[in-house]
C-alpha cells in the first residue's frame, strides 16, 4: 500500500462533487477546490466547491426528507449504519491512504483513525434501537407522564480537518441513529474523506436527502444563510473557539439547538510519585498524535520540581528520535502540518517563546525542503507570559515547566479560558481523585495520554464547548424529548 499507482487508484475511486438530494452535482457556479498533499505541496485532485445557493438547496433537500426519515424504523436506520460500518472496515486500507494523502498523518495513525471512526457507526447502529421514551404515573396526581424522543430535525454539521473521518462519523452516526437529516460541511483542506464517507452511505442505502454534503472554499458565506434560515433546528460544530463563537451568535437568531466541540489548551501534570516511563509514553502520545494537531493535544507540561530535569531529558531523547516524512513512507513517525498558515503559526509561537527566554532543547524550527513540516520540539524555561502557554499550539511543540505543590499545579492547569482535557500522572489514587475533582475540564486522562473512546462523553467546559459527543450522550444531542401530560 502506498505506491504511486495505489494513490492514483484511491484518488480516482471517490466522487468529486457535492451530494444534494441524493444526486452528485457540481457547484452552481462551477468553482473548484484544489486538494493539496501537505507533505509535497503538490495538487492531488480538484473537487467541486459550492456556495450559499448550493447550501440552501441542500437545506431544502434535508427538510424534504426529514419527516419520512424520522418515521423509518430505528432498526432500519441502525441497519444502514451497520452496512456503512462494514464498508468502512472493508475499505479501511484505501480510506487510510486517502486520509494520509490529503491530511498528512502517517499511515498507521490514519488506520487507527479509520477504526475509531468506523466504531462510531458500529456503536450508533446499536444505539438507534435503544432510543426510548418514558411512561409513568404523575407524582402529584392521577394523571400520567408520557415522554417521547423525537429527532431534533434537520441538522447542520460542520467539521474540521484534523480528524477528517472521525469528526464526521462522530456526528453523522448519531444523527442518522436519531432520525435527523443533515447538511454536512467538512473542512476545505480535507474534503476527500467526507466524499468517501458520503459515497459509503449512499451505497449502504441511506435515502436521498438524508446526508447532503456541501464542500465550500468560503465556509462563512456559504453556511451563514443556512444557519440564519431557521428551518434546520440543530447546529453541531467542531472547530476553533473563535469560529464557534460566531456560529453561536448566528444560531441565536433562530434559537437553534447547538453543540460545540471547540479548542483546548490541555495541561499535562506529572506528580513526584508518577512512574516516569509511563508519563513519558503518555506525553509522547498526548503531544505527538496527529503531529500535535488535536484539540486534546497536551499543550503545557507541568512536572514536579524533583523530576523535571529527568522528565525533560527522557522526553527530549524520544522527540529527537522521531522521523519526519511523508506519511505514506515506511518508518515515518511524524508527518507535515496541514498547511502553510498552520506552519507559520507554530513557527511564530515558538519564536515568541524563545524571544521571551524559552530554550529549545530539541527542534524549534521549520526543516529545509518542501512540505509543511515542523521539527518535534521540546522547550524549557518558557515564561508564563509566552503566547504558546495561552493559545492552542496545534503543532509538535512541548513546553515544560515545574511546580512545587499540588495547589500550584492545579492553579496552573486551570489558568486558561479553555477546559477540554487535562492529563494527570500519579500513583496515588487519593491525590488523583482530588486533582480530577479540582480540574476545570470536561475530560481527564489519568496515567494515560489518550482519552478518545466511542462510548464516552467527549467534550469540554468553559470556552471548549457545549454538549458532548460519543456514547448515549452523543445521540441525545440529536433528540428532543416531548412530554405529553395525560389525563387518565
Ligand atoms: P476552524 O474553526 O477554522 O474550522 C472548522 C470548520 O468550520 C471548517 O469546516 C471550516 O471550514 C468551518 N468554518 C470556518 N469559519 C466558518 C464560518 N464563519 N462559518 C461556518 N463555518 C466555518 O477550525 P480548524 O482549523 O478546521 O480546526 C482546528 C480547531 O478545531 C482547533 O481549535 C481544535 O481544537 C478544534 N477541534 C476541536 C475538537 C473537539 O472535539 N473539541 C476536535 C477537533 C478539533
Amino acid at each position: 500500500m502506498g505506491t504511486a499507482s495505489d494513490e492514483r487508484r484511491v484518488l480516482d475511486s471517490i466522487p468529486t462533487q457535492l451530494h444534494i438530494g441524493g444526486e452528485w452535482v457540481d457547484g452552481r457556479h462551477g468553482e473548484t477546490i484544489c486538494v493539496e498533499d501537505p507533505a509535497t505541496e503538490e495538487p492531488l485532485v480538484d473537487v467541486a466547491s459550492g456556495d450559499q445557493d448550493d447550501a440552501l438547496a441542500a437545506l431544502d433537500a434535508a427538510c424534504a426528507a426529514q419527516s419520512q426519515f424520522a418515521a423509518m424504523a430505528p432498526m432500519a436506520r441502525g441497519e444502514i449504519l451497520r452496512k456503512a460500518y462494514e464498508a468502512m472496515k472493508e475499505r479501511a486500507e484505501d480510506l487510510a491512504l486517502l486520509m494520509t494523502l490529503e491530511m498528512g498523518k502517517p499511515l498507521d495513525e490514519a488506520r487507527t483513525e479509520i477504526t475509531y471512526a468506523a466504531d462510531f457507526l458500529r456503536y450508533y447502529a446499536a444505539e438507534a434501537s435503544r432510543i426510548s421514551g418514558h411512561y409513568g404515573a404523575s407524582v402529584s396526581g392521577t394523571g400520567r407522564v408520557l415522554v417521547m424522543q423525537q429527532p431534533v430535525g434537520p441538522a447542520i454539521l460542520i467539521t474540521p480537518w484534523n480528524f477528517p473521518m472521525a469528526m464526521g462519523t462522530r456526528k453523522v452516526g448519531p444523527a442518522i441513529a436519531a432520525g435527523c437529516t443533515m447538511i454536512w460541511k467538512p473542512a476545505a483542506q480535507t474534503p476527500l474523506c467526507a466524499l468517501a464517507l458520503t459515497q459509503i452511505f449512499e451505497q449502504a442505502g441511506l435515502p436521498p436527502g438524508v446526508l447532503n454534503l456541501v464542500l465550500a472554499k468560503s465556509a462563512g458565506a456559504t453556511m451563514e444563510p443556512v444557519i440564519l434560515d431557521g428551518r434546520a433546528r440543530k447546529l453541531s460544530f467542531t472547530g476553533s473557539t473563535a469560529v464557534g463563537r460566531t456560529l453561536i451568535a448566528q444560531a441565536a437568531s433562530n434559537v437553534l439547538n447547538v453543540s460545540m466541540e471547540l479548542g483546548g489548551n490541555a495541561p499535562f501534570l506529572v506528580f513526584d510519585d508518577a512512574d516516569l516511563d509511563t508519563a513519558v509514553e503518555g506525553a509522547l502520545l498526548a503531544k505527538m498524535r496527529n503531529i500535535g494537531q488535536a484539540c486534546v493535544a497536551a499543550n503545557r507540561f507541568y512536572v514536579a520540581e524533583p523530576m523535571v530535569e529527568q522528565f525533560t531529558t527522557m522526553l527530549a531523547a524520544r522527540m529527537r528520535g522521531l522521523r519526519l516524512g511523508r506519511g505514506t513512507d515506511v518508518d515515518v513517525d511524524v508527518g507535515p502540518l496541514i498547511d502553510d498558515s498552520q506552519q507559520r503559526k507554530v513557527n511564530d509561537l515558538v519564536g515568541d517563546a524563545v524571544a521571551k527566554g524559552g530554550e529549545a532543547i530539541v527542534g524549534g524550527k521549520i526543516p529545509d525542503g518542501r512540505g509543511y513540516f515542523f521539527e518535534p520540539t521540546v522547550l524549557a524555561n518558557v515564561p508564563e507570559h509566552a503566547r504558546l502557554l495561552k493559545e492552542e499550539i496545534f503543532g509538535p511543540v512541548a513546553p515544560i515547566s515545574s511546580f512545587t505543590s499540588e495547589e500550584e499545579a492545579i492553579a496552573a492547569a486551570n489558568d486558561t479560558e479553555f477546559g477540554l482535557v487535562a492529563y494527570v500522572f500519579t500513583k496515588d489514587m487519593t491525590r488523583a481523585m482530588r486533582v480530577c475533582e479540582h480540574l476545570q475540564t470536561g475530560m481527564v486522562g489519568l496515567n494515560q495520554g489518550v482519552v478518545s473512546n466511542v462510548a464516552a462523553p467527549f467534550g469540554g467546559v468553559k470556552q471548549s464547548g457545549l454538549g458532548r459527543e460519543g456514547g448515549r450522550w452523543g445521540i441525545e444531542e440529536f433528540l428532543e424529548p416531548k412530554y405529553v401530560a395525560m389525563n387518565v
